[in-house]
């Protein structure tokens, strides 16, 4: 059965409702509602495989100050409870320095968890 999902375009402040059609496999058949391509892109992106960048606080042993950590890039939204997981099951010491990669590969997404800030 076909679908119809709606969204709003996050690309730019402008925010445009996106309508995208799926055929019955699930397969993007139409987008309307873009004022430009890069809703096209989105709203392809987000009907068939939503993704989300992920930011979060650590602990590092021997600081009191927490560590803000990210998603280099989105991750697929299905594995976001994993990648939590492993930056939860992080065990960090000082020094870190702003940009440096503490996870190499988030639950097998191919993207790494990098730290936001320097501490130590
Ligand atoms: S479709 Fe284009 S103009 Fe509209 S919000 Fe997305 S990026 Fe901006």
């Amino acid at each position: 059965m076909a679908e119809v999902k709606y969204f709003t375009c996050v690309s730019c402040p402008m925010g445009c409702m996106l309508e995208v059609r799926l055929n019955a496999a699930g397969e993007v058949e139409d987008v309307s509602g873009h004022t430009c391509n890069r809703g096209i892109e989105y709203a392809k992106q987000e009907a068939v495989n939503p993704e989300r960048n992920i930011s979060a606080v650590v602990w590092v042993e021997g600081v009191l100050e927490p560590l803000s950590v990210k998603t280099a890039r989105p991750i697929p939204k299905a594995k976001i409870f994993d990648v939590m997981e492993e930056i939860r099951d992080l065990s960090l010491k000082a020094p870190i320095q702003a940009g440096q990669t503490l996870i190499e590969n988030a639950a097998n997404t191919g993207v790494a968890i990098v730290a936001t800030k320097t501490l130590g």
